[in-house]
């Protein structure tokens, strides 16, 4: 089965994958991964002091972005 991120899901209001609740739920210092069928989103990590990145597969490699929860809703 297919799993999509709630930021690229093709069905309306239905995904696998919830980036909000995951950054919600994820200690400082951790990462959590995951694998999007529709995107190259990989992971959200949450750095010593709470800071949010998204990690995206962009030609193999991983590329972290800083980011806001803002921007996951
Ligand atoms: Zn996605």
């Amino acid at each position: 089965m297919s799993e999509y991120c709630n930021k690229c899901s093709p069905f309306k209001n239905q995904h696998d994958i919830d980036l909000v609740k995951i950054a919600l739920k994820l200690k400082k210092g951790y990462s959590t991964n995951f694998i999007c069928e529709g995107c190259n989103n990989r992971a959200v990590y949450k750095d010593d002091q709470g800071l949010l990145y998204l990690a995206k597969s962009v030609k193999g490699e991983i590329e972290l972005h800083l980011t806001t929860i803002e921007q996951f809703m």
